[in-house]
């Protein structure tokens, strides 16, 4: 069977040349990074290269990068840790979106359960969040600002360098989860102004279970973990060397091939976006036109011209071997449909009439033509 995984921003497969720069230290670098002696000397270099490697692709010190286990590690960290740190300067508002992943919505919801208070900004009908926004939101009790720096589900690039401007002049401090821009669009920690960013390995074809979060020079922030004073006390935990070693490679490599590659992604990602708009002209394409992240494609179905399930589009295109998601999520055993393009503002049935295609290195002009294909069959056969 042709099979084509759509679902890069789910998870990428490992690039072979990380998981050879992993194997080493496994093995044979196998030591505590944080025992005095030889082994553990060895891998505390190893980690530390990792972690120059790492900030010097995003435009940070080394000292400024903490690893975790993932983009939701991250998240957390970064939202409830800096929120509790600041509770003690007297701030308690923070400032987030409707359209953000549920690894910053969810801590949000919890800082409310603690009394801190929370405002989720609406977003406009490309999911784009504007600084004026902000700038109305920001009250003197608001400590944090955290806006994701491009949606997962649409991939709407979100202007967080005039976002990170607005929210300085005020004092606070603001956190962005750029776990799906990393390795697609430049990414300048400096540049952007931002004062956190959250990463994660496996959406750019490292490892799972490891991620990062840039912690800028001065920023208060409590940790989430206790226990021994590694990461700087702000990540306590054995150090997990082999997958800071994979990190640091994936990073190098999607950062060195972004341009030929990122372009690439756009140019199979058009191709079907334009089969799409040319066969189905109950299509509507959810998402930026242009400040959009290369390889994300969501397309919901308008309900009032064509009803239809997009699980079971999922499933269906599944049984001819095309891996995407659609817009909807199972929530205590019913779907529901995308927060996010909710937020965009879709009815519930055209949101839960979605398909999300993520390119990747995986995918060629072939797959695009049996996508479309298939998809032909697949619909005309849902809505006879
Ligand atoms: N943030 C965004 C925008 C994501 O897309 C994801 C993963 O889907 C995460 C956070 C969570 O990352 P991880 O899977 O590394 O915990």
């Amino acid at each position: 069977m042709h099979r084509v995984y759509l679902d890069h921003t789910a998870t990428t497969p490992l690039d072979p040349r990380v998981l050879e720069a992993m194997l080493p230290y496994f093995t044979e670098t196998f030591g505590n990074a944080s025992s005095v002696h030889w082994y553990g000397q060895q891998a505390k270099g190893v980690l530390e290269r990792s972690r120059e490697a790492l900030a010097r692709a995003i435009g940070v010190q080394a000292g400024e990068v903490i690893f975790t286990s993932g983009g939701t590690e991250s998240d957390n960290q970064a939202i409830v840790g800096v929120a509790r740190a600041m509770k003690k300067g007297g701030r308690n508002h923070v400032i987030t979106s409707q359209a953000e992943h549920h690894a910053v919505l969810g801590p949000c919801e919890e800082l409310e359960k603690e009394g801190f208070e929370v405002t989720y900004l609406p977003v406009d009908s490309f999911g784009m969040i504007a600084a004026a926004q902000i700038s109305e939101a920001l009250r003197l009790t608001t400590g944090l600002v955290s806006i994701m720096h491009a949606n997962n589900e649409v991939g709407t690039i979100c202007p967080i360098k005039e976002i990170a401007r607005v929210a300085h002049e005020h004092g606070a401090i603001v956190h962005t989860d750029a776990v799906q821009s990393l390795g697609k669009i430049p990414l300048d920690v400096e540049n952007l102004g931002v004062d956190l960013m959250s990463l994660s390995a496996h959406k750019i074809y490292g490892p799972k279970g490891i991620g990062a979060l840039v912690v800028r020079k001065g920023v208060g922030m409590e940790p989430l973990l206790h226990g021994g004073g590694q990461e700087r006390g702000k990540r306590p935990g054995t150090e997990n060397v082999p997958l800071a070693v994979g990190f640091a490679r994936a990073v190098e490599i999607a950062v060195g091939e972004m341009k030929d590659e990122s372009a690439r992604l756009q140019g199979l990602r058009d191709l079907l976006e334009e089969g799409i708009r040319t066969e189905f002209s109950a299509a509507l394409i959810n998402g930026h036109p242009t400040d959009r992240l290369p390889h994300i494609l969501n397309v919901s179905f308008d309900s009032s011209r064509m009803q239809l399930e997009g699980e079971m589009l999922v499933m269906n295109m599944d049984l001819q071997g095309i891996a995407v998601t659609s817009g909807s999520a199972c929530t205590s055993g019913s779907m529901q449909p995308s927060h996010v393009l909710l937020a965009m503002g879709r009815d519930e049935k055209t949101a839960k009439a979605t398909l999300r295609f993520s390119f990747g290195k995986t995918n060629t002009t072939d797959d695009v033509g049996y996508v479309l294909e298939t998809l032909k069959t697949v619909l005309h056969r849902m809505v006879q």
